[in-house]
């Protein structure tokens, strides 16, 4: 019997004022992360043709509010679970108040652990630790119907960990955060500079090079820079970094298969 290729992964936002991506099987659909208002997730998920309604819940890889400051919302309104460490839990609530200033609760949330497989639906999905500094930071990669789909933003750089789990996926989101170069020479504050650049920082575009250079299997059939900075980086400056570093791999892409998320529209979905 032929398999069906229902996989399908649909970056709503991304970049440091909001992070959103739908990931979907042939049965389930899961939001990673909504750092974006209530309101504007909904808007973007029905202007890719997505029902709202139809999203069964939403994993948090850390507690930064652009990957999480539309969840409590969302959940309510969608009446969905989120998906969350405890510890990211606990920073999520100390960070978090409601207007008039107590802490905020989410009514229904499953708590997951880094290194520990669990299941959503037909989706499986394994959480691993990265390093950034929010108190347990993740990425994730997705397994259903036979495709491996990887997703890894907000790393200051690629330990071996991270290097390994990210083996065998079909399609990849990594993070292309900023060029060292503009960064350096940009407006930030040298101690957000210095954060950015940290070990527990950003990726950059010279460090995904040297992933991709080093480590990368080349069997992915989409690669997906992602949470770009709009001060510090230049999308035709992530892209040929990228493309140089692909060398020879560079014709597995054909022309569309190399893909920039981006901040304020959603990347055409991507099905596998
Ligand atoms: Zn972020
Ligand atoms: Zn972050």
């Amino acid at each position: 019997m032929l398999a069906t290729m229902a996989v399908s992964v649909t970056v709503l936002a991304s970049g440091s004022k909001g992070n959103c991506t739908l990931v979907s099987s042939s049965t389930t659909r899961l939001l990673i992360d909504a750092g974006l208002s209530c309101r504007e997730v909904m808007r973007r998920l029905l202007l890719c043709g997505e029902d709202p309604c139809a999203v069964d819940a939403v994993l948090v890889t850390h507690e930064h509010s652009d990957h999480v400051g539309g969840i409590r919302v969302l959940a309510r309104r969608l009446k969905i679970p989120i998906y969350i460490t405890d510890a990211t839990y606990q920073a999520y609530q100390r960070s978090m108040r409601d207007a008039n200033g107590n802490r905020i609760a989410l009514d229904r949330r499953e708590h997951f652990r880094s290194g520990t497989r669990f299941q959503v639906g037909d989706i499986s999905i394994m959480p691993f630790t990265i390093p950034h500094d929010a108190v347990d930071p993740v990425g994730f990669t997705l397994s259903a119907d036979g495709i491996k789909i990887g997703i890894c933003t907000d790393l200051g750089y690629m330990p071996p960990n991270v290097r390994d789990h990210l083996r065998g996926c079909h399609m990849l989101m990594i993070e292309s955060n900023h060029d060292l170069e503009l960064l350096r020479g940009g407006p930030y504050p040298w101690s957000v500079k210095q954060r950015v650049m940290s070990n527990v920082g950003h990726l950059s575009n010279d460090a995904l090079a040297n992933f991709l250079t080093s480590d990368y299997d080349g069997g992915a059939e989409f690669l997906i820079l992602a949470h770009l900075s709009e001060q510090n980086n230049h999308p035709e400056i992530a892209r040929t970094t990228a493309e140089r570093a692909l060398g020879d791999q560079r014709s597995l892409f054909l022309q569309n298969r190399l893909m920039l998320a981006a901040q304020h529209e959603p990347l055409a979905a991507v099905r596998l």
